[in-house]
Order: C-alpha cells, then sequence, then structure tokens
C-alpha cells in the first residue's frame, strides 16, 4: 500500500500529558493505570473522591510513572479551563490525550424522571464532554496531534429502560463524538469513543446479577482492565488513522 498520505513519524507519546477525567475509581481509575504504562504523563481528575485519586498517582508513581490529581466536577462551566491548567502546570505540556471518562447515572423510569435527574445526566455526561473537548483542541491542533476518548455506553446505542436521561446523554456523546472528529481530522487529532457494556465497578454494583449476567452473550461482566484495553489502542500512536469510530466493549452485548 502507498504510504504517501500517512503522518510522518514522531516520538510516542508526544511532548504532553493526558488526562483521565474520573480517574480515581473504576473505569477511569483503569485508563489512568494504562496511559501511564504507556509511557504517558497522567492527570488524574476527581469529584469528590480525593483520597481515591491520590491512590491511583501512588500506584502510577511506585510503578516509576508520572502522575498528579486534579479536583474539578466537570460539569462546572469553568472546570475545563480549571483543571487544564491544573495538569498542564503540574505535568508540563498540553494535554495531547483526554479521556472524557467521568459520567453518573440517575435512573428512573421516564414519567417519573424529575428535571434535577435529567439535567444531572446530560451536564455531566454530555455536556461537560463537549467543554473538555472544545477545550483540548486549542492544544492539540496547535501541537497537530492529539487523541480524545470519550467513554459512552451500550445503553446510548440500545433501549434500557428506566436510563432515557442516560440513554440520551451517551447517545449524544457519540454522534458528538462523530462530528467532532470529521471537524479535526486533518490536523492530526482523532476522536473515538468506547461504549462499554456491563463493567464492574461501583456504578453498577447493585445491577449485576444472575439475570443480567445470562442476557451478555459472553456470560459475564467485563473488567475496567478490558475497557482500559480499547482505551489505550485507540489513544496509541497506531490508532492514528482510526476517528469518529465507536468501539463497543461488552461481551457481545450489543452485537
Ligand atoms: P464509577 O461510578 O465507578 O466512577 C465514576 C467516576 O467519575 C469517579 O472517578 C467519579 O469521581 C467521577 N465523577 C462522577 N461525577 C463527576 C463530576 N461531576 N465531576 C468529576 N468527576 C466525576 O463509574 P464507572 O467507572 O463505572 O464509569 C466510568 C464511565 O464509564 C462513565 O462515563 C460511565 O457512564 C461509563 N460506563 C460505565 C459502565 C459500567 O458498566 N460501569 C457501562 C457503560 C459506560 P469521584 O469519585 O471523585 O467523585
Amino acid at each position: 500500500m502507498p504510504d504517501a498520505g500517512a503522518a510522518a513519524p514522531r516520538a510516542w507519546p508526544p511532548e504532553g500529558c493526558a488526562l483521565v477525567t474520573g480517574g480515581s475509581r473504576g473505569i477511569g481509575a483503569a485508563i489512568a493505570r494504562g496511559l501511564a504504562a504507556d509511557g504517558w504523563a497522567v492527570a488524574v481528575g476527581y469529584h469528590s473522591g480525593a483520597e481515591a485519586a491520590d491512590r491511583v498517582v501512588d500506584e502510577i508513581t511506585r510503578a516509576g510513572g508520572r502522575a498528579v490529581a486534579v479536583a474539578g466536577d466537570v460539569a462546572a462551566p469553568d472546570a475545563p479551563e480549571r483543571v487544564f491548567e491544573a495538569a498542564e502546570s503540574a505535568l508540563g505540556g498540553p494535554v495531547l490525550a483526554l479521556v472524557n471518562n467521568a459520567g453518573i447515572t440517575r435512573d428512573n423510569l421516564t414519567p417519573s424522571l424529575t428535571d434535577e435527574e435529567w439535567e444531572a445526566v446530560i451536564d455531566t455526561n454530555l455536556t461537560a464532554a463537549f467543554r473538555f473537548t472544545r477545550r483540548a483542541l486549542k492544544g492539540m491542533m496547535r501541537a497537530r496531534t492529539g487523541r480524545i476518548v470519550n467513554i459512552a455506553s451500550v445503553s446510548g446505542l440500545r433501549a434500557n429502560p428506566g436510563q432515557s436521561n442516560y440513554a440520551a446523554a451517551k447517545a449524544g456523546l457519540v454522534q458528538f463524538t462523530r462530528t467532532a472528529a470529521v471537524e479535526v481530522a486533518r490536523r492530526g487529532v482523532t476522536i473515538n469513543a468506547v461504549a462499554p457494556g456491563f463493567i464492574a465497578t461501583d456504578m453498577t454494583a447493585e445491577l449485576i446479577g444472575p439475570e443480567l449476567l445470562a442476557a451478555i452473550p459472553a456470560k459475564r461482566a467485563g473488567t475496567p482492565e478490558e475497557v482500559a484495553a480499547c482505551v489505550r489502542f485507540l489513544v496509541s500512536q497506531q490508532a492514528g488513522y482510526v476517528t469518529g469510530a465507536v468501539l463497543t466493549v461488552d461481551g457481545g452485548l450489543a452485537a
């Protein structure tokens, strides 16, 4: 195959850092540890779990990597500016890998769903990802390289009763990903989504039982590390031609 259009080889990870929102627990913590193992200096975003975030930073540091914990409620309009400033000044260089992972559920059937439950989920899972992406693109477009991965969900691809707010946010995140990806593709920046199925974390601790597991073709829940493996690939240099993609990690649930 001719490679005339291929990006010129460059050092990888590039000079800059990675930011994982919601890096203190669950899937985000596994992603933060994984990106650090791949050589990234990692900002571990958190909201309420300062101790958990510090533990992730300690693990990374003890393994020989570089990390810093960065506080902020992603749903706050000024969060991107404050979080990027803290991450970039502590680790040096621009954020060149962003993982929009922070997310919440407020499950309820639609007739009973409150405005607060709707807004909290849309603000945290969708609007925050837009604002963090917009902020990240400044430095990435200047550097002419960057990787953004948005953590969506199979609930954004197929119906899951009780999650109309979460489904709307995650489906919105998928189409935001595709559209933003084509806007910046020529600048060497890729934007992709990973859509996990049921992953064993605090978020699903009360949901995962025998009935649910029976409905998953793989007959088990996934692990945070299995989601992190996909994110690590999408952030890698080898994934430079993958953009606007949605990768399901769900044991076959959405197949
Ligand atoms: P957890 O509930 O285990 O962890 C959530 C993380 O998000 C925590 O680090 C938390 O930080 C952070 N967070 C929550 N709200 C905010 C906020 N307002 N500002 C900043 N950080 C915040 O979730 P999971 O690891 O299970 O989920 C991670 C992502 O994966 C989410 O986007 C979720 O929707 C998605 N997902 C999860 C699935 C699953 O089965 N677990 C399936 C499909 C998608 P802190 O504790 O410091 O407040």
